[in-house]
């Protein structure tokens, strides 16, 4: 899995409205994709993000139009009052956003890095795609040695 990298110029991300705004610093070149049932039901399809960026990583504009949403005992996700585009998904126990990678225009040669949850993923959302594929017990289980309280 590839490492942060610094972003010069920044990335600038925003809602479909544009009440929010996000500016990024640093973050993993690839796109990382989820296809759990709650990623699902939240954005219609998998989850395309941009995963495990820090509070260190970006600044916010426009945080009086984020509303989140507490999915799990460890995770929040975040929309826009005014617009309803999802913003990112946080992972509690870590502290880490995973930005919704629609927000930003990406360079053209982001790829497609992780794909978690493949044992949820209905055969529509299968994607032509190398890479790492982990199951959603494999994920979890990862997150447990990690020392993160999930449960
Ligand atoms: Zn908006
Ligand atoms: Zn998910």
């Amino acid at each position: 899995m590839a490492d942060p990298v610094s972003l010069d110029p920044p990335l600038k991300g925003q809602c479909l409205c544009g009440a929010v705004t996000i500016r990024l610093e640093r973050a993993k070149p690839g796109v990382d994709v989820c296809h759990c049932d709650m990623c699902r039901q939240w954005t219609g399809g998998p989850l395309f993000s941009l995963h495990g960026v820090t509070k260190d990583d970006f600044t916010l504009e426009g945080e009086g139009a984020v509303r989140s949403y507490r999915s799990s005992e460890w995770a929040e996700r975040a929309s826009c009052t005014e617009c309803g585009s999802n913003l990112w998904y946080r992972f509690v126990p870590a502290g880490t956003f995973s930005f919704t990678a629609g927000l930003f225009a990406l360079p053209a040669d982001w790829g497609i890095g992780e794909q978690i949850f493949v044992d949820e993923m209905p055969p529509y959302a299968e994607l032509a795609a190398e890479g790492t594929r982990k199951t959603g017990a494999e994920v979890m289980a990862e997150a447990r040695e990690g020392g993160y309280d999930i449960g």
